[in-house]
């Protein structure tokens, strides 16, 4: 993930300052643990995450592992992999299907965050597996978003529920609701819900956000968040879980050059998992999240 491609370097950097070095002594350990600490800042890793992390490095990194080591630098670099994977969740948290179809699935976002987008990659995703999902536009804030919803939903080869275009405005939370008996007439296992996003937080968004919550009670809430936006992607992270909640996070852009940082603090932040990583403008640009094999792609 190229957000993480300065972070990357950094700690490969650190790395290779220890290759070579027979023992640690508590002074490599401490110059070790300082450089650490300031690639993951200048990634705009949270302050608290970071204090956290270097803590559980610094003290492994005194303990017994890695003075018993006959390859200290080894050591150390799995140490730093191991608490990566800690904070990116540790295991893979995957989707929870409901025992009764069709399990309901809700985006909530800013706009701009990649919901849309990310609607029909997880589509096409669950498509792939053999499921067959309905996205559902509820965003009807946006002029443009129900269509553009549609050229996804048409790219994606998957049905989209919308209301009918000349019936007004709509009411979003309605839309909702009737998209749920629609599946179950059409047969599908799965629906997809766009909600509107707005630039900033916004107390309405956040109530049109909750009011569909409770009509359609979703089985998963995902907050959608751009992994570029930095140390405001936390801030906007907590606010849409003290005004919605949600039960994982999608993170988006992270083909995007800017700091990673946000990635690596929203677990800690906001006690949720990780679950999906968007990467591109591809459809296919898009997986489930694995904080190992990401652990390993920092590391690398
Ligand atoms: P929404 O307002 O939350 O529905 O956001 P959209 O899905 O409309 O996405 C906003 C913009 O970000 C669009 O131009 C998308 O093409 C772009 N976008 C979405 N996901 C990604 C991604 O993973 N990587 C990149 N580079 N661009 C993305």
């Amino acid at each position: 993930a190229a957000v993480f491609d300065t972070l990357s370097d950094r700690l490969s950097a650190t790395f290779r300052n220890l290759r070579g070095k027979g023992r640690l002594s508590e002074a490599d350990i401490d110059a070790t643990a300082r450089e650490i600490r300031i690639a993951l800042l200048e990634a705009d890793v949270a302050l608290p995450v970071v204090r956290t992390f270097i803590k559980n490095v610094k003290e492994r990194c005194l303990g017994a592992e890695v003075s018993r080591a006959l390859n200290p630098s080894q050591q150390v670099i799995k140490i730093v992999n191991d608490e990566l994977v800690q904070i990116l969740g540790g295991e893979t948290r995957r989707l929870r299907f409901a025992k009764t179809p069709p399990t309901v699935i809700m985006l909530a976002g800013l706009q701009g965050a990649g919901k849309t987008t990310l609607a029909g990659k997880l589509a096409k995703w669950l498509k792939d597996q053999g499921h067959s999902p309905l996205l559902v536009a509820c965003d009807l804030q946006r002029p443009n978003a129900v269509n553009q919803l549609g050229v996804v939903a048409e790219r994606a080869g998957v049905a989209v529920y919308a209301p009918e275009p000349g019936n007004g405005v709509g009411d979003p939370v309605k839309v909702a609701k009737d998209s749920i008996d629609y599946a179950r007439t059409k047969v599908h296992d799965i629906v997809i819900v766009d909600t509107a996003g707005r630039l900033g937080i916004d107390q309405e968004m956040m109530q049109q956000a909750a009011d569909i919550r409770d009509a359609v009670h979703p089985d998963e809430i995902l907050f959608v968040v751009d992994a570029m936006i930095g140390q405001d992607a936390v801030n906007t992270a907590e606010a849409f879980r003290d005004g919605v909640g949600f039960d994982g996070v999608v993170l988006t852009k992270l083909d995007g050059d800017a700091r990673g940082g946000a990635a690596l603090s929203i677990r800690q932040i906001t006690g949720k998992p990780i679950m999906f990583a968007s990467s591109g403008e591809k459809l296919d640009d898009f997986d489930a999240f694995h904080p190992d094999r990401m652990a390993s792609r920092i590391l690398d």
